[in-house]
């Protein structure tokens, strides 16, 4: 099905990764409606309509589907339920299917392996008694996970040895987990792709990524020639998994580049923070194919706009420095409009290409 621009788009969330969507959006001629609990919405700030709701709210959220043509979300610790509400209105893409594997760390897993790609290895932890049975297999060190509501290193406890098995279970307060053996990597990467209603799929140049706390840092692409064999492997794998989920949007795939080939660390089914180089340094940034995709549209080209592309997040305080950072004329900066630069905050970016 093809919107016609004018069309309106539904984004269930209101943070950076909606504003960007939304400009996107009225790039091409729609018209955005963000659906979020919070007042403050980054998203809704730049958008035509906005809709303050709760993520449980049934009514809300039919009322909100009946008034839009398509439905995305660019926040994937939505409660899944509620979006059967969505569904009965509305075309609603990425799938829902992709969003409930993407929520548990556990499920992801098993569906990586199903499809012969190869997480960390992995044992859910319900209990004290289970983590040390998975330590025995998997050895220390490793890393305990909850199996759902993590980002950016959040809900996570590392395990230096098998001594420090009742505090990492304490640390994640006894919620369901999963123990993941440790990875020596020599770089991380995402494989970005975009899946468009007729099949077709397109790539974007995979950025080698480098976190700081957990926290994405920097994004650069392209990823060095020695990372070409892991991310062409990985990519093959990406392209298996959005045909199986019958995918529909940006997709987001991180890996660590270990020296046995590419490990799967996680998905994201929507937008990503290391996809944000695409908006100046691709022909066509993640935001617009996303945009694209759910409207039905053929894709635009993937191709880098420059030799080198690197982006930066600015996290925090760092955000404090758009002066200086404006002082750089070829700088591309982008601020998400949030009040208070609190530590570990996501509050804008900056691009960078080398030509
Ligand atoms: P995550 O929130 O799962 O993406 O983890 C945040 C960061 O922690 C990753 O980007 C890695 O740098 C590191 N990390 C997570 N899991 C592992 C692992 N199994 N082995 C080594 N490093 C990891």
């Amino acid at each position: 099905m093809t919107l016609p621009p004018g069309s309106t788009i539904g984004i269930i969330g209101g943070g950076q990764l909606g504003r960007m969507l939304a400009m996107a959006a009225a790039q091409l001629g729609y018209k955005a409606h963000i659906y979020a609990p919070d007042l403050d919405s980054p998203a809704a700030e730049v958008s035509a309509l906005f809709t303050r709701g709760a993520y449980e709210d049934e009514g809300a959220l039919a009322r909100f589907a009946a008034s839009v043509d398509v439905v995305t979300y660019e926040f994937e610790n939505i409660p899944v339920a509620p979006l059967d509400a969505v569904v009965a209105k509305a075309p609603l893409h990425p799938p829902r299917g992709a969003l409930e594997i993407a929520q548990d760390r556990l499920a992801e897993k098993e569906f990586v392996t199903s499809l012969d790609g190869r997480p960390a290895p992995y044992a859910a932890v319900d209990n004290l008694a289970d983590l040390q049975a998975a330590l025995g297999r998997i050895g220390a060190p490793a890393i305990l996970k909850t199996r759902r509501m993590g980002y950016d290193g959040k809900g996570q406890a590392r395990l230096r040895t098998a001594d420090d098995a009742a505090d990492a279970f304490d640390a994640l307060g006894g919620a369901p987990a999963v123990l993941e053996g440790f990875i020596t990597f020599d770089a991380e990467f995402s494989i970005l792709l975009c899946r468009a209603q007729s099949g077709e799929i397109a790539f974007w140049d995979a950025p080698h990524n480098t976190h700081i706390g957990g926290i994405l840092d920097r994004s650069e692409a392209p990823a060095s020639a020695d990372l070409a064999p892991g991310i062409a492997e990985a990519s093959a794998f990406a392209a298996r998994l959005a045909e199986a989920l019958d995918y529909v949007g940006v997709l987001a795939l991180e890996f660590f580049a270990s020296a046995d080939g590419p490990v799967f660390n996680e998905m994201a089914p929507r937008v990503h923070n290391s996809g944000h180089w695409t908006i100046e340094g691709a022909v066509t940034s993640q935001f617009e194919n996303h945009i694209r995709a759910i409207c039905g549209l053929p894709l635009g080209a993937t191709t880098l706009a420059a030799s080198r592309v690197e982006m930066r997040n600015l996290i925090g305080r760092d955000a404090d420095k758009w002066l200086d950072i404006l002082a750089d004329p070829t700088a591309h900066l982008h601020l998400y409009g949030k009040g208070e630069g609190r530590a570990g905050r996501k509050m804008g970016h900056v691009t960078r290409l080398i030509r």
